[in-house]
Order: structure tokens, then sequence, then C-alpha cells
């Protein structure tokens, strides 16, 4: 893996390729961004240049023996630290510093990957500060953490701090092309679901139970249109079984609902903004039974709902709520549940 595999990211791309070509490296970094948004590989490519021994050329050049070890897993430069159970503990940290002390080195640097890093415990991240604050020699740290909040702010301070981006539609869509041979159609629904975050669009392309999935989350939609609450209701509460699927199916009709937005408010702009591009004809079906007006109320519903399956509120009531009231704007009643 080279640098130019790390897509849409060029400010941290330059700026790791500048450290390591003027040798000027940091001891501590942190690269924070969703799952699947290429932390990983952004600390593995830039451990390998860090690493590599391929003069006159950029690195990593994925030739010389240390980049060969990369490759294969088995530089001995290279540690990871990751949550055992829930938390990442004093313990793996002392052992991690203490062996960081002792190892003599192959030639660069030693990098230490800590995975999850918002998972140190408190007393693990005050170990890890007293050897940030005093670092081995030719040691570098690289967070990688979904949520910097969760790190001590001397921590936070003590480190070169990146956000990786979510990439845009274009990006995607060649790098989707590039990689796998799929056709238009796949390419354009994994990006438009990926919310810009490439391990998600391939999971999509790979995960025929996304597909499947998906197709049952629009028939409850398709049933809540047709009258038939009971068949819904039941359908929904098979499909949210628990917490993060309730979040799945929320957070698909929210987008669903909010293609049919788009279609009402910008229709030229549909091919670029509407996620579920192969449903066109669903969505104006859905679209012809609603007013405008309805439209937005039941966008609200869903948002509501969704912040109330974030905040612990029991996702099962939550869901129920939300069918129900749904049912009653597209039904043009006049009784606004509480969601
Ligand atoms: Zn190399």
């Amino acid at each position: 893996m080279k640098f130019s595999d790390i897509i849409g990211q060029s400010v941290l791309v330059n700026s790791l390729k500048r450290a390591v070509e003027e040798d000027k490296v940091a001891n501590g970094y942190i690269f924070c961004g969703p799952k699947g948004c290429g932390k990983k590989l952004t600390a593995f490519v830039f451990a390998s240049a860090l690493n590599c021994k391929g003069a006159d050329r950029e690195k990593p050049c994925e030739v010389c023996s240390s980049c060969i070890k990369f490759i294969n897993g088995n530089h001995p430069n290279i540690e990871i630290v990751k949550p055992t159970g829930a938390t990442i503990k004093i313990k793996q940290m002392r052992d991690i510093i203490s062996e960081v002390s002792k190892t003599s080195l192959e030639a660069g640097f030693k990098v230490i990957i800590i995975d999850n890093a918002e998972k140190m415990t408190h007393e693990a991240q005050d170990a890890f500060l007293k050897t940030l604050e005093e670092p081995p020699q030719n040691t570098v740290f690289l967070l990688l953490t979904e949520n910097q909040h969760s790190l001590l702010p001397t921590i936070v301070s003590r480190c070169q701090v990146y956000n990786i981006k979510r990439i845009s539609n274009n990006d995607m869509e060649r790098y989707l092309k590039n990689h796998y041979k799929l056709d238009e159609d796949k390419v354009k629904l994994a990006t438009a679901h990926s919310n810009g975050i490439i391990g998600r669009a391939v999971q999509i392309l790979q995960d025929n139970d996304y597909i499947n999935e998906r197709n049952l989350y629009i028939k409850t939609i398709k049933m809540l249109f047709e009258g038939n609450y009971n068949e819904a209701s039941m359908l929904v509460s098979d499909i949210a079984a628990s917490r993060e699927a309730a979040e799945g199916y929320t957070d698909f009709a929210l987008s669903w609902f909010r293609d049919i937005m788009v279609l009402w408010e910008a229709p030229d702009a549909a091919d670029d903004i509407v996620k579920n591009i192969d449903m066109l004809d669903e969505l104006e079906n859905i679209k012809g039974s609603l007013t405008k007006w309805k439209l937005y109320k039941i966008i609200d519903i869903i948002k509501d709902t969704l912040k109330q399956i974030k905040q612990n509120v029991s996702f099962k009531n939550s869901l129920e709520c939300m069918i129900l009231n749904i049912l009653e704007v597209s039904n043009g009643k006049d009784s606004w549940g509480k969601v």
C-alpha cells in the first residue's frame, strides 16, 4: 500500500509525506474519523514509509526489505495495541511502553498503533501521557479513534491531529470502478449509501445481506403507504431486533424521505443527490401520495426517533410510535402523537 492508495485526503497525505521526506516526525499522531474511513490504512502506509529503505524512490517503495516485511505483516518495528474486552487497560499500555524502551531497534522508527484509542481507560491514558511527555527515541505513536474528545486534552495537545475526511462521490465512484469490476448501478448505490466512507461502500458491495436488508426496509415503507399498518409494524420489529439494527432502519427511512424531498425541491440534481437512485419509480409513487407539508412532518418524526434511539430510549417503543405517526400523517389525520 502506498500514499496514493489513500483517497481524497490530500492535506493529510502531503503532511505525512513531508514529515518522512524532511525527517521531521512528531512523537504522536491522532487519526480521527468514522469506522471504515481508512485510519488503519493511513497508519500502515505512514509506518511503512517511516521505515522504508528505498533511496531515490517514493516511500513506501513496496520493494525494499523493510517494505516487504510490512506487506507480509512481520516487521519488528510495528506494534498494535487494541482493546481487550471493552477497554485498553493500563497493563497493556505498561507492557508496550516497557517493550518500546527495551527493544533494540531495527533501523528506522518503532511505530505503535493504538487502535480504538478512545477505549483507553483513564489510568491507561495517564500512563501513556507520561510516555508521550518523555518519548523514547525514534518512536512514533499513532492513535486511531472515532472520537478524539474521549482522549485527555493533554494527550491531544501533544499529538498532531488529523481528521480523515469523508470523500466525494466522484472520488468514491472512481475508486470503486478501478478496484472492483462491477456494473455502474451497483457502484452508484454503494457510493450513495456510503456517506463518503470507503470501508462502508466496500462492505455494501461485498455484502448481499445489505441489499436484501434494504429490500425489506423498502417493503415496510410500501406496506405503510398501502395502509397495511399491522404487517409493516410486524416486519419492522423483526428487522429492528437490536438497537443497532433499529438505528440502521431509521437511518434508511430518513434517507428515503430525504430522497423524496430532493425530488420535490431539486429534481434537476436528483441524479447526484438521491441515495436510492435505483428506486426512482418507488420514490415517485410515494411522493405522489404526499403533500410537501406531510413530507416535512414525516422527516421530523424520523429525525426525532433517531435522536431517541441514540439517547437510549426504548428503541422498540420509539419505532412503533414512528410507524404509527407516519401512518397518521400520510392518512392526513390531525392527531400528531409525540414521537
Ligand atoms: Zn521500501
